[in-house]
């Protein structure tokens, strides 16, 4: 097959996660942001997004994430929104929904925004300040909740589970009810970046993993076409790995604050990879011809024993990114799989888990020397 047919056969990406900015009042130690976050210096230019919108609706992009950071940090979002909606492109908006008052959210609901998405740390309010790292986040969330109901958007609420509030999921399926949100996620950390300096802080048992699970199911039963509960099992007691992003380059394409475009969010923590980036590249021929995107597509660069699995098409060899964090070396098996010649480093991970949860080190800034707090640090914006 020639090179020409091998890249028409390429999909065109089903969603554009654009992370605006790195900007956000929160500190969740389990950030899926990069360990060096981007400065508001290095961020790209509106122009420069509209135009990546212009390029993913003639992609054949259906949806698209603003994302961050805190999108809402960035001024010029209603205006992206607009473009994004104009073009036919389905709009999500992914937010920590602290600074979306009343004028932000109009402004956004009349550029044409479809969906919010919002993060929620706990539903016990101390608890959710302390993971948050911002008092008085927990009451913010909720007024913004009630707010994109009333402007009658669609809104899921989202809630990163781990050791310290595995427990309330009931209780969080409840709050999705009470708000009016069509969809709650119940997603385990992922222990990358940030999540994973704070792996000893956050992993839960075994147990609590279990009851998480049922509750999931308890709620899904109860609340069968009401609700939709989405669930993402902690890749530390899974036998099998996830796929990772529906699989490196298949599905999405994520573009950083200053522009960089990466198969996923933590693609940058890979060693010897050369990003390219939507200032000097377009959409299309990153997606199509980029190395970087190529590298790990399909199956032709998978190592036994995925090489020979009948999965291999179903998770796509697990986290490319988990690989090297654990192995550091990207292109072997997700260690996450029993299968994988490495799953050791996770059992090991799991034996060593700590009866008493060390201090979280709280996403910041100075982020590529993350300084473990002595006590959670509450700042109010
Ligand atoms: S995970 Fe927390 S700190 Fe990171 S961008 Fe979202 S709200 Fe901000
Ligand atoms: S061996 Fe590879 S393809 Fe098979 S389940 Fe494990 S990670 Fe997936």
């Amino acid at each position: 097959m020639s090179p020409m047919n091998a890249q028409s056969q390429i999909e065109p990406p089903l969603g554009l996660i654009l992370e605006l900015t790195h900007r956000c009042p929160l500190q969740c130690p389990y950030c899926s942001n990069p360990l060096a976050l981007e400065r508001a210096h290095d961020e790209l230019p509106a122009a420069i997004w509209l135009d990546v919108l212009d390029q993913a609706a003639a992609l054949g992009v259906m949806q698209v994430h603003f994302s961050g950071g805190e999108p809402t940090a960035y001024q010029a979002l209603p205006r992206l929104v607009a473009r994004a909606a104009d073009r036919g492109i389905y709009t999500n908006l992914i937010t920590s929904g602290v600074t979306l008052d009343r004028a932000r959210l109009a402004r956004l609901a009349e550029a044409g925004l479809d969906h919010v998405q919002i993060s929620f740390q706990d539903v016990q309010p101390d608890s959710a300040d302390r993971i948050a790292g911002y008092a008085g986040a927990h009451a913010r969330k909720l007024a913004a909740a009630a707010r994109v109901r009333e402007a009658g958007l669609a809104l899921t609420l989202n809630f990163v589970v781990h050791r310290h509030n595995a427990q309330r999921v009931p209780r969080m399926i409840e709050l999705g009810e009470e708000l009016g949100a069509g969809r709650v996620e119940i997603a385990h950390v992922q222990y990358y970046g940030w999540g994973l300096i704070n792996r000893a802080a956050l992993l839960p048992t075994r147990a609590q993993l279990d009851a998480v699970t049922a509750a999931v199911e308890a709620g899904r039963a109860r609340l069968k076409g009401k609700l939709v509960i989405d669930y993402v099992v902690p890749d530390y007691y899974a036998r099998r790995p996830k796929a990772c992003m529906g699989g490196w380059a298949r599905r999405f394409i994520n573009v950083s604050p200053a522009g960089r475009a990466l198969p996923c969010q933590a693609a940058e923590t890979l060693p010897g990879f050369e990003f390219p980036s939507v200032r000097d590249r377009s959409l299309a021929e990153i997606w199509q011809r980029d190395p970087a995107f190529a590298r790990f597509r399909g199956t032709e660069w998978m190592p036994e024993p995925c090489r020979s699995c009948e999965r291999r098409e179903i998770d796509w060899g697990g986290c490319r990114c988990q690989a090297f964090a654990l192995t550091g070396d990207a292109a072997r098996t997700d260690p996450a799989c029993a299968l994988a010649p490495d799953h050791e480093l996770i059992l090991a991970a799991v034996a060593e888990r700590p009866a008493t949860p060390p201090a979280f080190v709280y996403r910041r800034m100075e982020g590529t020397q993350p300084s473990r707090t002595a006590s959670a640090v509450i700042t109010s914006k």
